[in-house]
């Protein structure tokens, strides 16, 4: 089955009680037994919901994996993944990562004996050097954020496995629409469904999916057993988002064409970072391992002063300055003060985040108003 299809059917059918197309928002803790141990296969909701159940089965199907898992946020799942290891053991992560990444593995997990290692993922050279016997886990995303560097996936896989590590994918920029990591090598892929597959800014949600079997029972296990799961509500929602990912990701690809074009014929724009550019460094990567190349896009500034950058992100009218991305309209954030505030400035700026960078979630309205709400904004 084609992406759009699998999008809009995989996982869900009509309700055999009812008939109702849509899957019902099951609003229930717990599950009557005709007798002990006599049950339909629900038999209390952190550990199955027949509305999470659905979602699960078709994030799996749409990443191209078998067995999928939903968490209350981004953060939970990668939480799950963690659990997964024992004190020391050693994981290499991306060393642009999101924030809220980089906190939970050096605040929450390096003081129970996990070591972790942050390196520039563009050159596999540096991973390898750093792969011991303890090596356990890589974790990479890409495209990275906010800089929008690619890292070559199958390399990275190839390094995983010489070392006998996992290696799980943060796909969140990329989404399943334009890049699927389990068909790349990926032992796991990881989502803040929070962003484009819920795409309506209106939850917050994490899934995790994968293909081997034992990986699979070792990540159910940790979500019944951690119960960090994700609600009945949130489900049906995030399942009615997922059924128009493949239309919205089309137009977040058109409109970030774009707006990336209109950036960097702008007068007052010094760089722009877009990996859909033939002279992004690794636009071959990109191009290979993506099918398109999204809508997240960041710039700087000529002169770089960050009170040019702070007032450009309050003069915008369409765009709204706010944390996250992916919905179906388009923010704007300064990473150096709001996603990137904590991290010291010779530190941000060694990676790129300088004082005028400014970062867009393109959303999927008209392009031309976009453009204009800039244009003005840039004046
Ligand atoms: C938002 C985000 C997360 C964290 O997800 P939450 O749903 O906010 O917990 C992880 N990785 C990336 C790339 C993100 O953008």
């Amino acid at each position: 089955m084609k992406f759009a299809t699998k999008a809009i059917h995989a996982g869900v059918h009509p309700d055999p009680a009812t008939g109702a197309i849509m899957t019902p928002i099951y609003q229930t803790s717990t599950y009557v037994q005709e007798g002990v141990g006599n049950h339909k296969g629900y038999e209390y909701s952190r550990t199955l919901n027949p509305t999470r159940h659905a979602l699960e089965k078709n994030i799996a199907a749409i990443e191209n994996g078998k067995h999928g898992a939903c968490f209350g946020s981004g953060l939970a799942a990668i939480d799950c993944v963690i659990k997964m290891l024992n004190p020391g053991d050693e994981i290499i992560s991306t060393n642009d990562l999101y924030g809220g990444s980089y906190r939970i593995f050096n605040t929450i997990f390096a003081k129970y004996g996990l070591i972790f290692h942050f390196v520039d993922m563009q050159d596999p050279n540096a991973v390898s050097a750093l792969v011991n016997k303890n090596t356990k886990l890589i974790w990479v995303e890409t495209p990275t954020n906010p800089m929008m560097n690619i890292i070559d996936i199958k390399a990275m896989a190839a390094i995983a496995k010489e070392a006998g590590a996992l290696l799980c994918v943060d796909n969140t920029f990329a989404t399943p629409y334009l890049q699927n990591p389990l068909d790349l090598g990926a032992d796991m892929v990881m989502h803040s469904v929070t962003k484009y597959l819920g795409g309506h800014s209106d939850v917050v949600m994490g899934a995790l999916v994968c293909n081997d079997d034992a990986l699979a029972n070792e990540m159910y296990r940790i979500q019944n057993s951690s119960g960090a799961v994700t609600a009945p509500m949130d489900s049906f929602l995030v399942l009615r988002g997922i059924k128009t990912l493949h239309l919205r990701m089309q137009r977040h690809c058109e409109n970030g064409e774009k707006i990336a074009n209109f950036l960097t014929a702008h007068p007052k724009i010094d760089k722009v970072y877009w990996p859909g550019f033939e002279n992004h460094p690794n636009h071959a990567v990109a191009k290979a391992q993506m099918r398109g190349f999204g809508g997240m896009i960041s710039f700087t500034l000529k002169g770089n002063l960050i009170e040019d950058a702070l007032a450009i992100v309050k003069k915008v009218e369409i765009f709204a300055l706010a944390e996250s991305l992916g919905g179906v309209e388009s923010l704007i954030g300064h990473p150096a003060t709001m996603t990137h505030a904590s991290i010291p400035k010779e530190v941000r700026e060694k990676s790129g985040v300088v004082d005028s960078l400014i970062r867009l979630s393109v959303g999927i309205e008209d392009a031309d108003d976009l453009i204009a709400d800039l244009s003005k904004a840039l004046a």
